[in-house]
């Protein structure tokens, strides 16, 4: 049985999903059938989840499809009629979701400390130029 706990971080590896689909695959109708996949295997996660479970050995979910009584094992294959005809398939959106669920569960980004922080976005450093300079007695900055 599958339990999605933290909503939060799942709705972001969702989201990360989708703009991966947008940002890596140019063709029109592969992009709406991928997209159409991960929503159905979101929709199918939070509703048919007693259904899945996750196998960390072998990196793979288990899925009992009761439309076809058949269990299928996805991680980048899957035995459905779908991948057999090279097309998207939830089962394998839903895998992979679950399995940067688990990750990103498992290990959260670490807090950053300020100087972290800071070395991430330079422009928040002091770089040494606001020192006051005078020119004629004026100030200039
Ligand atoms: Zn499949």
């Amino acid at each position: 049985m599958l339990q999605i706990e933290n909503k939060e971080l799942f709705g972001k590896v969702i989201a990360d999903a989708l703009a991966k689909v947008e940002l890596t695959v140019t063709d029109t109708q592969t992009k709406k059938r991928w997209i159409n996949a991960v929503s159905k295997a979101v929709v199918e996660i939070e509703t048919n989840g007693v259904f899945m479970t996750w196998q960390d050995d072998e990196q793979a979910l288990l899925i009992w499809s009761q439309k076809s009584n058949h269990i299928y094992s996805a991680n980048g294959v899957c035995q459905c009629r779908a991948f057999a005809e090279k097309t998207p398939c939830f089962h394998r959106c839903a895998a992979r979701l679950v399995r940067l669920y688990l990750q990103a569960e498992n290990n959260p980004a670490p807090v950053k400390t300020q100087a972290e922080e800071m070395n991430d976005a330079p422009y928040l450093k002091n770089n040494g130029w606001t020192k006051a300079e005078r020119v004629g007695g004026i100030r200039i900055n």
